[in-house]
């Protein structure tokens, strides 16, 4: 086919009793003179017009298949939800709710009174507070705190969150002003308590979630900092990033956090839905919000559900929170499920290290199996419906089974026998 005999856009909508037929054409047209220039043969275009008026219709945000090992990974939504808080989430999202009604008096409540017990609860602390995100919490709480004076932080824990956004570019927005202290390896209480002056508003301590400065490295226990900002008067905010509920081992607890103030993500370890939580000091609780940050920051009534029926699992069932249950599989498990995929898509197993992923022990490697399949599967299953995602490694793709669920093996299996 030349690029004259390609049709005008009016000619091949012609016929197609569809309100998107002239835009799709156009897409499918314009992809067909690439395609001739390019020395291709477009093909059946009624047929690519038709194809392309489906995908226009198909969501674009849909469930994929998590076969890369990594159970927190940012990429795929990070933790998968609980059934307890999918169904809470339903029927929030189905009706009204009294997501700022008292129903006991009629009158005004807050949408920060339903996770706020549980959150006392289960961290021990005065108060909470639960807005968008992590990073969220984190502006809040600086520009809450600390607008226009100084907080103190180690140069060791500045870090990269992931796709270019780094935490001291966001907690400049906040107003305040950092004061890095010690080097890149090593930094000790001494550094804080140097740094400290009329000016000061807040120590920080950063969890270092997502990497680990390895060797020659010091950094002061998160007690010795308790004690200097107590010192002098100040609060200290530990940016937990995972932070964990339960004994985790490696990720430190939320209970067991001497500082002021705790913020921590709830998509991480912690299992439920995209969220910034804040527990600690009451009276510093109240003026995080309090400030007008706050509303622009605040949780959805979606997420707050999802946290809400995830939280009410610690309290007699963590094990159904799918991500706690995923990091605690037996080795043999895992070994059963590979051999089921590989009977079923005819590869080879093979023992693979899998990862918390997320920021959150980096260096944990958890045991996994995988089903090794040729390497060229990997683009098509990424297409499929669903789609699989693995891991390209060795000129192999292989499936790593620590993501996916046993009820997942049987779709993964599905997608790999339409691609071949
Ligand atoms: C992940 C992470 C954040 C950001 O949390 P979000 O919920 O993704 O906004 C902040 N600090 C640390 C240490 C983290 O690991």
């Amino acid at each position: 086919m030349e690029l004259r005999d390609l049709p005008s856009v009016d000619e091949l909508a012609r016929g197609v009793d569809d309100p998107l037929a002239v835009d799709a054409a156009r897409t499918v047209l314009a992809r067909a003179r690439e395609e001739i220039r390019a020395g291709a043969e477009p093909g059946d275009l009624a047929a690519r017009l038709h194809a392309e008026l489906v995908a226009l219709r198909a969501p674009s945000l849909r469930r994929v298949l998590n076969a890369t090992g990594v159970l927190v990974h940012t990429n795929l939504g990070r933790a998968p939800l609980a059934e307890e808080a999918i169904a809470q989430v339903v029927d929030a999202a189905r009706g009204y709710s009294n997501l700022e009604l008292d129903l006991s008096s009629g009158t005004r409540g807050s949408r920060q009174d339903h996770a706020a017990s549980l959150l006392r609860r289960l961290t021990g602390a005065e108060a909470a507070l639960v807005v968008n995100n992590n990073a969220g919490a984190m502006l809040l709480a600086l520009a809450a705190l600390a607008e226009g004076r100084e907080v103190v932080v180690s140069r060791g824990e500045l870090i990269e969150i992931g796709d270019g956004f780094r935490i001291p570019d966001v907690l400049a927005r906040s107003g305040a002003r950092l004061v890095e202290v010690g080097t890149t390896n090593r930094t000790r209480a001494a550094d804080y308590e140097r740094a400290i002056g009329p000016d000061t508003a807040l120590l920080l301590r950063v969890h270092q979630s997502n990497f680990r400065v390895v060797g020659f490295t010091e950094q002061p226990r998160v007690e010795e900092l308790a004690a200097t900002a107590t010192r002098h008067g100040l609060p200290l905010l530990d940016d937990l990033g995972s932070g964990a509920l339960v004994e985790l081992p490696g990720e430190p607890l939320v209970r067991e956090s001497p500082a002021d103030l705790v913020c921590f993500s709830g998509d991480k370890l912690l299992g439920g839905p995209q969220a910034g939580i804040v527990v600690g000091r009451a009276d510093l609780v109240d003026r995080l919000r309090r400030h007008p940050l706050q509303r622009a920051l605040r949780v959805d009534k979606l997420s707050l559900a999802a946290l809400e029926g995830t939280l009410r699992l610690y309290l007699d069932a963590p094990e159904r929170i799918p991500v706690l249950r995923m990091l605690r599989q037996e080795a043999g498990v895992l070994r059963a499920r590979a051999e089921r995929l590989a009977a079923a898509c005819g590869g080879t197993v093979e023992e693979t290290v899998g990862r918390v992923g997320g920021g959150a022990l980096p260096l944990a490697e958890l045991p996994s199996f995988a089903c090794a399949l040729e390497e060229s599967l990997a683009a098509p299953l990424r297409d499929g419906d669903p789609p699989v995602l693995g891991i390209v490694r060795d000129g192999k793709l292989l499936l790593d089974c620590l993501a996916l669920a046993d009820d997942e093996i049987d779709d993964v299996a599905h997608s790999v026998a339409a691609c071949r």
